[in-house]
C-alpha cells in the first residue's frame, strides 16, 4: 500500500493573507483561450512533443531574440511573441496556465525585497525561514 503526499504551495497575497494551495488546485486553472488556440494548433501542425523538444524551440526562440534587439524594434517585437508562444505551448503541453503563473509570480516579486545590480536589474533577497 502506498501512499501519494500531495506537494503544498503556501502564496502570500497582497494583503498580506497566506494562502495554501495544493499543486492540482494550480494545476487546474483552466487555460487561457491564447494558449489554448496555441497549443491546439501547435498538436496538429505537428504531433505529439517531447518536452525537451518543446523547451529546446523556447532556447531556439530567446536566441534570434537575442539576435535582434539592438538592430531591428519590428524583429525584436516579433521575436518576443515567438519566444512567448513557444513558452504558451510548453505550458499547455505540461497542463499548467501559462498567464496565472505569471501572476502568481509577479505578486510574489512586488511582496519581496530586492538587490539592485545597478544596471535595472535585481536578484530577490532570500529571506531567513523562521519556524
Ligand atoms: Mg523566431
Amino acid at each position: 500500500m502506498s501512499i501519494e503526499v500531495e506537494e503544498l504551495i503556501e502564496e502570500i497575497n497582497k494583503d498580506g493573507r497566506r494562502t495554501i494551495r495544493t499543486v492540482t488546485d494550480m494545476f487546474a486553472v483552466p487555460s487561457h483561450p491564447l494558449q489554448k488556440r496555441i497549443g491546439e494548433w501547435r498538436q496538429i501542425t505537428f504531433g505529439t512533443p517531447h518536452v525537451d523538444a518543446l523547451h529546446r524551440r523556447a532556447r531556439e526562440e530567446m536566441a534570434e531574440f537575442q539576435d535582434v534587439i539592438h538592430h531591428n524594434k519590428f524583429a525584436t517585437m516579433k521575436e518576443a511573441a515567438d519566444v512567448v508562444v513557444t513558452l504558451f505551448a510548453l505550458a499547455d503541453h505540461q497542463g499548467f496556465d501559462l498567464l496565472t503563473a505569471v501572476e502568481r509570480v509577479q505578486d510574489q516579486n512586488e511582496l519581496r525585497r530586492w538587490k539592485r545590480h545597478g544596471d535595472g536589474t535585481g536578484q530577490h533577497i532570500k529571506e531567513a525561514v523562521h519556524e
